[in-house]
């Protein structure tokens, strides 16, 4: 019997892209389906987390007209985590494989056939790793090269340069779907369940349409809850403050002693307070770190739902 496919798309505010995205992703699933790769009722599932334009109108429409088209729509604004979270908990008992991949488009949908074929050959997960970003801005690869290698160098076991396009067969998600933290990094806990995996490699695009839903700020905040936790704020400004002092301090500390090798005079008080301004900082990052955790502890503790469903478009009986 042929195995049923389920493509998982977190959506926040891609009323532009998701035209597109829908027509790709269904030709696709039909092109499939013709070559005789994956069951005939497999489908998409769209969740709609949150949007405030027209994304879930689109999604209601593509509901009524496509019949491999389904949507979850979540009450809020929960991050594109937690969103993929929901879509993979909605499809988990409602296929033998789950892809997930961003509305954009920005991942190469045309490996995922590839993916499909390590699937029947026995991986329970394939990676889609970005062989080249081209099409980023230099600081977007910048930033995400220094992230990969702080997560390599922690030891977090993610494979590099990939994010969120994936295949994983039904067991590695009923595995996933044990992890009951709150502080969800979904790429980061999958390597941990432990099944054969594969990768296969692509080019990473640019967005098809609309604008990247991580601003600066967003990117720094997801790559920091990947690393430590998804704390409170005014622990991170702590820890931000405390940086900012130390950097002050070495600099001042550099200068002085640059002076003093130059055998200029040393002003008493200036080197006094520099060294109580570095202790001080270097005491704030330190509570600031610990915070953080303590942080984490507690929004674990709580036991809060991850997400709440206002309603579940599917064609399944
Ligand atoms: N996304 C989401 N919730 C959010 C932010 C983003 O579901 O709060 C989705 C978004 O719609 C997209 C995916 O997450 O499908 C990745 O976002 P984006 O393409 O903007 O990220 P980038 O590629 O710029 O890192
Ligand atoms: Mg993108």
């Amino acid at each position: 019997m042929m195995e049923r496919l389920a493509i998982v798309v977190p959506c926040y505010n891609e009323e532009e892209a998701l035209p597109g995205t829908v027509e790709q992703l269904s030709d696709l699933i039909a092109a499939l389906v013709q070559n005789g790769k994956i069951a005939s009722d497999s489908y998409l599932l769209f969740v709609n987390d949150g949007s405030t334009d027209g994304t879930w109108h689109l999604l209601e429409e593509a509901f009524e007209r496509n019949p491999h088209v389904c949507a979850l729509r979540l009450t809020g604004n929960v991050g594109q985590q937690n969103a993929l979270f929901a879509g993979l908990s909605a499809v988990c008992g409602r296929c033998d494989m789950a892809v997930s991949i961003d509305a954009d488009l920005q991942d190469d949908i045309g490996v995922m056939e590839e993916m499909i074929d390590l699937f029947h050959d026995g991986a329970d997960v394939v990676y889609g790793v970005r062989r080249e970003r081209k099409t980023d801005s230099f600081f977007k690869r910048a930033t995400a090269h220094l992230f990969y290698k702080v997560m390599a160098w922690l030891d977090t076991g993610t494979v590099y340069n990939h994010a969120e396009y994936r295949l994983m067969s039904a067991r590695v998600l009923e595995e996933l779907m044990r992890y009951p933290e709150r502080n969800l990094f979904v790429r980061g806990l999958v390597p941990l369940i432990g099944y054969r995996s594969e990768k296969v490699y692509y080019a990473r695009k640019s967005r098809t349409a609309g604008k990247s839903k991580y601003p600066l700020g967003k990117m720094l905040a997801t790559a920091f809850e990947g690393i430590t936790s998804l704390s409170s704020r005014p622990i991170t400004m702590l820890v931000a403050l405390g940086a900012a002092m130390l950097v002050c301090t070495f600099m001042a500390l550099m200068g002085m002693l640059l002076s003093f090798l130059r055998g200029g005079a040393v002003p008493g008080w200036l080197s006094i307070m520099a060294s109580v301004w570095l202790l001080g900082g270097l005491q704030l990052v330190a509570i600031g770190v610990v915070g953080a955790y303590i942080g984490r502890t507690y929004l674990e503790v709580k036991r809060r739902p991850r997400y709440h469903i206002d309603c579940f478009l599917s064609h399944d009986p």
